[in-house]
């Protein structure tokens, strides 16, 4: 099969881990017998450099004549003192908006080889942790009004968490639908006794799921409690569905549990198959350039593409058993490291997994 696939390496890191995502691609269009054609179009920093602009035009035309989009990641110290309408994480966001985008889904799953990695004691991970949180990713906090000013001479800021019915209740079908494969469980996060967004979230997503899917059990936690529920007890959660502002520190949270942002990807979806697939870290510019960042995460986004935009379930598995058999094999990038494995390199780390497929 033939496949269209826009590359938004963006900024820091995101070109090399972009890179070795392509050369684990290519395995697999060898391999299986696909053809992979990728376009780069730039986005975040690097756009701004190029164009004046972190979202151009021609980017997002690319993405939507693409058949799905691998992105890198954006943002760095160059760009911080831009103002706020220019800055790198503007592209991110018009993008999603562009392509609209509602969900972003994000495995936090802790790989049976790197359970030393985890920050929490053994027997809190032992029985395994995946956790997959369901973040609603157009609405709430982060796209509602905002107001900058001074009033009798106090300076003042303020930003406006909004949602509608119709917002909570794609999001939840979403979560819905993924709980119906897997445990039939699902955890909805709100802080319902303050506000009263979270009051409707709350009342939205019970009403949905008793009418549209009665077979799922919904359980109700507030935001403070679930941030101590995912060091206590990580194994009692599966699918966790939450607003934007509250899904965006949760699964930075969740993802720490499992011991590398780096390991781990997430999927942006909306109506159609065409979705946006990254990893769940920023552009890292500490380490940018210096063939050390983990491409892992990266490699498993574009694994998720092949499954969730191209139905290859095959292509998927042989993705996620080659990153097994290098782990298992003890190669390990800096950020994963432990004492008695092999350090390597970002390029080395892809071409290995390239290599097992
Ligand atoms: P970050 O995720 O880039 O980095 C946090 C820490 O994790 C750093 O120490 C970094 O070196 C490390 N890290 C991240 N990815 C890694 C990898 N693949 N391998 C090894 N180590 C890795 O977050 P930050 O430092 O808060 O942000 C840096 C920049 O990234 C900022 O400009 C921020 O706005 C941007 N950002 C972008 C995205 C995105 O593009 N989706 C997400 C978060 C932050």
């Amino acid at each position: 099969m033939n496949f269209n696939i826009a590359v938004l390496d963006g900024d820091g890191i995101g070109p090399e881990i972009c890179a070795g995502a392509i050369k684990v691609l290519e395995k697999i269009a060898d391999k299986y017998g696909h053809t992979f054609d990728f376009t780069h179009l730039p986005i975040g920093g690097a756009a701004i450099d190029e164009c004046g602009t972190p979202l151009p035009e021609k980017t997002i035309q690319g993405c939507m004549a693409g058949d799905s989009v691998l992105l890198g990641a954006v943002g760095g110290y160059k760009w911080d003192s831009l103002p706020v309408d220019i800055r790198p994480e503007k592209g991110l966001l018009g993008i999603r908006k562009a392509m609209g985008l509602y969900s972003n889904i994000r495995p936090a799953k802790l790989w049976k080889s790197l359970a030393n990695s985890s920050p929490l004691k053994y027997e809190l991970v032992k029985n395994g942790v995946e956790i997959i949180i369901v973040r609603e990713l157009t609405g709430g906090i982060y796209f509602g009004e905002r107001r900058h000013a001074t009033e009798n001479g106090v300076e003042y800021a303020e930003d406006t968490e909004k949602y509608s019915v119709p917002e909570i209740e794609r999001i939840t079908k979403i979560a819905c639908e993924l709980a119906l494969k897997r445990s039939k469980k699902l955890v909805s996060v709100d802080k319902a006794n303050v506000l009263e967004s979270s009051r409707l979230w709350r009342r939205t997503v019970h009403g949905y799921c008793e009418k549209h899917y009665p077979e799922i059990e919904v359980r109700d936690v507030l935001v403070d409690n679930m941030a101590m529920q995912i060091v206590k007890d990580p194994s009692q959660f599966d699918v966790v569905v939450t607003s934007n502002l509250f899904g965006d520190i949760l699964s930075d949270e969740a993802a720490q549990v499992t011991g590398s942002i780096g390991m781990l990807a997430s999927s942006s979806l909306g109506e159609t198959k065409r979705g946006l697939y990254e990893p769940i870290h920023g552009s890292a510019p500490d380490i940018a350039g210096k063939d050390i960042a983990n491409p892992v995460a990266t490699i498993l986004a574009a694994a998720m593409m092949l499954r969730d935009s191209f139905e290859l379930q095959k292509e998927y598995q042989a993705i996620e058993n080659a990153i097994q058999a290098v782990l298992d094999g003890n190669y390990r990038t800096a950020d994963i490291m432990e004492e008695g494995k092999i350090k390597v390199g970002c390029k080395k780390m892809a071409q290995l997994i390239a290599d097992a497929i």
